[in-house]
């Protein structure tokens, strides 16, 4: 690793526990239909939490994870978020800089692309994150962030293809996007009370992400989610913990199998050819 890559991984791990700490707040006030621009107080005793209070994970282990005004509990929840998020973007970072990008940055306009390309997959990771808990709390996705997310995601990879001048990655985006959103839309139809219409609109966001890497993340990313979530609904129901007709949500499936086909999708793929070039 290069001084400057470990810079930015760093810079970009910090940066997540920031994030991570918003998404606190988006996973709680969303769903709840609370303003996000309120500021936060102790849901017990209603005082204001201070800027001081309020920096990722580290205030969690000083105040030892209770309210500085009425030492009531607080959530060990909320500096798990912080911490995971941090790791996913320094993750992110990492990967993009040494594996994921398909062309190293020589040129100006490259750098910029692939400076879109790390933003828009962080983007990915926060709302990966924040729709996981929100799935978990409330088995909902709400459209008011999986919706803007088709425009996000969009907007970023067509500026990067637009500086690259890699278009051929943009169109795999549209084809992951429109054939992801098919295929759940028609699970949805074959077995009504299965997905929800929140899986549909996701799976949208997911097949656009994963079409942007290449056709491997697609296929991986794809099949993955029904793999960890058949295994997870049969290890459910091995432990009697759900019967055949418990409703697991689907929405943290579909997001952990797509970083399974981001990170691996490709080079999956790539060793599945050599398999039969060789044969
Ligand atoms: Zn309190």
């Amino acid at each position: 690793m290069t001084p400057l890559t470990a810079f930015i991984v760093v810079t970009a791990g910090v940066f997540g526990l920031l994030i991570g700490s918003f998404l606190n707040v988006v996973a709680y006030r969303v769903p709840a239909g609370i303003s996000l621009l309120r500021e936060s107080r102790c849901p017990q005793c209603d005082a204001a939490v201070k800027p001081w209070q309020n920096v990722p994970v580290v205030s969690w282990l000083a105040l030892r994870g209770r309210c500085a005004a009425c030492h009531s509990p607080i959530a060990p929840r909320y500096a798990v978020v912080e911490g995971i998020t941090g790791l996913a973007f320094a993750a992110i970072a990492w990967w993009a800089l040494t594996a994921g990008l398909a062309v190293p940055a020589t040129s100006s306009p490259q750098i910029w692309a692939d400076a879109l390309i790390i933003i828009a997959f962080l983007y990915f990771a926060a709302i990966s994150i924040v729709l996981t808990l929100i799935d978990l709390d409330t088995h909902r996705l709400p459209n008011a962030i999986v919706l803007p997310s088709y425009l996000v995601a969009g907007v970023l990879l067509t500026a990067a293809s637009a500086l690259s001048g890699d278009w051929i990655a943009l169109l795999r985006a549209a084809i992951g996007m429109v054939s992801l959103y098919a295929f759940y839309f028609l699970l949805r139809l074959a077995r009504p009370g299965g997905m929800g219409g929140g899986d549909v609109k996701l799976a949208g966001v997911v097949g656009l992400y994963l079409g942007f890497i290449g056709w491997g993340a697609l296929v991986v990313g794809a099949f993955a989610a029904f793999v960890l979530g058949g295994v997870f609904g049969l290890a459910l129901i091995a432990l009697r913990r759900a019967g055949r007709k418990t409703a697991i949500p689907f929405g943290p499936w579909m997001i952990a199998g797509a970083w399974v086909g981001i990170f691996t999708g490709e080079a999956l793929a790539r060793w599945y050819m050599e398999l039969f070039a060789s044969v």
